[in-house]
């Protein structure tokens, strides 16, 4: 049922709601975040390690440019684009489009994972220099930000032969800046393969895991062996890309696939920054070793396995809810009606908070910048910029749903009043 088709049909010509700073922020963050990405990159390198420090820390032109880089990031999405079209797992369907079709999405990006870890314990094995990959990092992320830039325009022309239909409803403002930035198409493809389902789990997210590992590889190279905190970051970000992979099934009903148009901000975000900030507190460990108690470890990892349980069960018990309300796990929450014919949950996980799934998120987020410990900001970088993210991201959710549902979201609100953090916000 979609009672809210006729309403969605008539904003789709030019929406001139803008988000992010509207077009002053599609102007700066392309260019700001991109040199926050290097800068960032060199920060966690440098013997200070400090954002503050005076001249900062910025990478020489000799250090920008690889051509090796090149190879390496094209040879990747190369490899994933070829395990996407693979026939692996199941194939699964979107939601419903404002046309009334669904998309169906290849389920195969934890095998992707899987084959991606064997290649690389082969490389391992035959003693390929995964080390280096600490020397490439700043021209890997030149080269993965210079892919998005390239891809973005791309993604921008093609949009002007998608039937309006297909435009998502605020990435067709007519402003070309603005909707370079936001994405006009909702979900661009060539053929069956979907660019922006493609990118949101895959070259991006298992990079940052090979990232990881490169940095844990120099480790060796430079100690004899991985330190605790080390192997901790690793393994804990590991968990957090094989459970997504392992649930790419409930990524057709976030926010991204549903209802953001594929433009320069999903993009980098996927190809650029991602793999190349959500990998700094191991390549900020190389530099800067951290002696870890046994204690201290135990107490990360209990801070760890809490925020994951919480991010777990609230994601899957809405993944749940939406695809089927009548599953036993959820057929017995409380839920409230709206005029849309969906109802909202107001017990389980969403009636202890209305993100519950974001305060899983930022407890784990906070686990893994523990292991480096107190001296240095860098590493809370993830932790500070993921909680100004998420209570952005929040906002704008809240604002949808508003829109979508009214009354019966302020009720909602009513009974749930605490947005991410239980009796604080
Ligand atoms: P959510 O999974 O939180 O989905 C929000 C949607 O859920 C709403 O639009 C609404 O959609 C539905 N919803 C909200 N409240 C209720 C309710 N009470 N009952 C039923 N449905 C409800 O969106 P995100 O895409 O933001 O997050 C998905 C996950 O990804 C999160 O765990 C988040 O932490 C994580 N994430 C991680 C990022 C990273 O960089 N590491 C970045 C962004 C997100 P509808 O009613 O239409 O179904």
């Amino acid at each position: 049922m979609r009672p809210n088709s006729q309403a969605l049909k008539h904003k789709s010509s030019h929406d001139t709601e803008r988000e992010f700073g509207g077009t002053l922020g599609a102007i700066c963050i392309p260019i700001f975040l991109p040199l926050t990405v290097l800068f960032l990159i060199c920060v966690s390198r440098s013997p200070e390690a400090s954002v503050l420090q005076w001249p900062p820390s910025l990478p020489s032109a000799d250090q920008l440019w690889d051509p090796l880089a090149l190879v390496l990031l094209v040879g990747w999405i190369a490899l994933h684009a070829l395990l996407y079209v693979m026939p692996l797992g199941k194939v699964s369907e979107g939601l419903v489009l404002r046309d009334g079709t669904r998309l169906k999405y290849p389920i195969n990006g934890f095998h992707g994972l899987c084959i991606s870890g064997v290649l690389l314990m082969l490389l391992v094995g035959l003693e390929a220099p995964l080390g280096y990959l600490f020397e490439l990092l700043v021209p890997l992320a030149v080269c993965a930000i210079a892919v998005s830039f390239l891809f973005s325009v791309y993604l921008y022309i093609r949009s002007f032969w998608a039937p309006s239909h297909a435009l998502a409803l605020g990435g067709n403002t007519g402003n070309p800046l603005y909707d370079f930035f936001i994405g006009r198409e909702l979900n661009p493809r060539i053929g069956n393969f979907d660019l922006k389902y493609f990118c949101e789990l895959r070259p991006g997210l298992i990079g940052w895991v090979v990232v990881n590992l490169g940095m844990l590889m120099k480790e060796v190279e430079l100690r004899g062996s991985p330190s605790l905190a080390m192997m901790l970051v690793n393994s804990f970000q590991l968990l957090y890309v094989a459970d997504a992979l392992w649930n790419e099934e409930a990524v057709l009903t976030t926010m991204d696939i549903v209802h953001d148009g594929f433009g320069f901000m999903l993009v980098f975000g996927d190809l650029a920054w991602v793999p190349f900030t959500y990998s700094l507190q191991a390549s900020f460990l190389v530099m800067h070793p951290q002696a870890l108690t046994a204690l201290g470890a135990a107490v990360i990892i209990a801070l760890n396995g809490i925020g994951y349980y919480i991010f777990r069960k609230s994601n899957s018990q809405k993944n749940q809810f939406r695809r089927d309300p009548s599953h036993p796990s959820v057929a017995r929450l409380e839920t409230i009606a709206t005029a849309t014919g969906k109802r909202l949950l107001v017990s389980g996980w969403w009636g202890l908070v209305r993100h519950p799934n974001y305060l899983g998120d930022l407890l784990m987020a906070l686990a893994w910048s523990l292991p480096c410990g107190f001296s240095h900001l860098l590493p809370y970088f993830y932790v500070i910029y993921f909680t100004v993210l998420l209570i952005h991201r929040e906002d704008r959710d809240e604002r949808q749903c508003r829109a979508k549902y009214g009354v019966a979201w302020d009720t909602y609100c009513r009974r749930v009043p605490y947005r991410i953090f239980p009796y604080i916000y």
